[in-house]
């Protein structure tokens, strides 16, 4: 499909912790590339940095957490940066997010029909009442609802989950943004469910040109969806690239061993967990962040690892993978 502009550009971001244990680094070095009508998955296992760098993109971290190095672009603006945080002038407008508890979104004391009001008024004040209502119906039609008066006068607790969400996503998407970030907005769904957001997600891009920033501990999942797949690992980007390409021939042993958990991928082999945990990034650390898991590791790994490719399409890593994501063991004699 054709891409572009940019909608987002994130560049270098680097995000710090302070604890009282230590000083952890949560983001590190964060290179990502949103263009209109595009979709960017960003995917890694509980605790890889993902959710912060969407909380870092719309300003809600938390009081012990900051920018330490690079930015963040929205249309050429810069939005975060260090001592810098203009997020809250675009967060609801040209940024809508959805979250995986749809609760986050939605008021329990409140109709549907209030709480979309609302939104329209704080960031659409051109719109007369009559707009305003014409709009509210449509977005929740776009989003498939048939019975959109009921849904328009009930309160969240009157509706099934699945329902709770696509409300959850119009709130996000009544502003007519330039960008959408879903941080885990299916996990709580059953398998069907999943599956119409996803659908729903896809006509939205192709209907509106709306960026979309796809976060998923769910490989399968992000496959179905994305253009472009980035796989976190310990705060870092640790590959990036098209979703064939990740999917085809993962150059990052991590990737590969994502991939080797899956059973739709794992056919010829028998399905590998990845043994161990992430790690606790600390500012004194150094190396490559999954060496303690991975089978490929060598001295080389224990200096700071940069960056392989080009951007958007590339690997975090020392001896990185030749093309069979089942060939994750160790390094032979010429290094693959
Ligand atoms: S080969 Fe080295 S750099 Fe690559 S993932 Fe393994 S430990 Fe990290």
């Amino acid at each position: 499909m054709t891409v572009s502009p940019t909608v987002l550009e994130v560049d270098r971001l680097r995000v710090e912790a302070e604890t009282a244990a230590a000083d952890l680094v949560l983001v590190d070095g964060a290179d990502l590339r949103v263009g209109r009508g595009e979709i960017v998955g960003v995917v890694g296992e509980s605790g890889c940095g993902k959710s912060t760098l969407v909380r870092t993109l719309i300003g809600m971290l938390e009081s012990n957490v900051e920018v330490a190095d690079g930015e963040v672009r929205l249309g050429g603006e810069t939005v975060v940066a260090p001592g810098r945080d203009a997020s809250a002038k675009v967060r609801g407008s040209r940024v809508g997010t959805v979250f995986q508890d749809a609760a986050r979104s939605l008021d329990p004391l409140f109709k549907i029909r209030y709480q979309l009001r609302e939104v329209l008024a704080r960031h659409r004040p051109d719109l007369t009442g009559a707009q305003a209502a014409a709009k509210m119906a449509a977005v929740l039609g776009r989003m498939g609802i048939a019975e959109v008066e009921r849904v328009l006068d009930s309160h969240p607790h009157q509706l099934s989950g699945g329902l709770r969400q696509r409300v959850a996503i119009a709130l996000a998407v009544v502003t007519d943004p330039e960008l959408v970030l879903a941080d885990e907005c299916t996990t709580a769904l059953d398998v069907t469910t999943q599956a119409e957001v996803v659908s729903l997600f896809r006509d939205l891009v192709r209907d509106t040109g709306v960026g979309l920033v796809f976060v998923t501990h769910d490989l399968l999942l992000a496959s179905d969806l994305c253009d472009t797949i980035a796989v976190m690992y310990g705060g870092q980007i640790v590959e990036a690239g098209p979703t064939a390409r990740v999917l085809e021939a993962p150059r990052h042993p991590f990737t590969a061993g994502l991939l080797a958990s899956v059973p739709s991928w794992s056919t010829e082999g028998p399905l590998v967990g990845i043994p161990g945990s992430t790690p606790r990034v600390t500012t004194e650390f150094r190396g490559c962040r999954f060496a303690d898991r991975c089978g490929r590791a060598s001295a080389a790994c224990a200096d700071d690892v940069g960056w392989t490719g080009g951007r958007g399409d590339g690997v975090r890593c020392v001896h990185p993978l030749q093309g069979d994501p089942l060939l994750a063991g160790p390094i032979d004699k010429e290094g693959h």
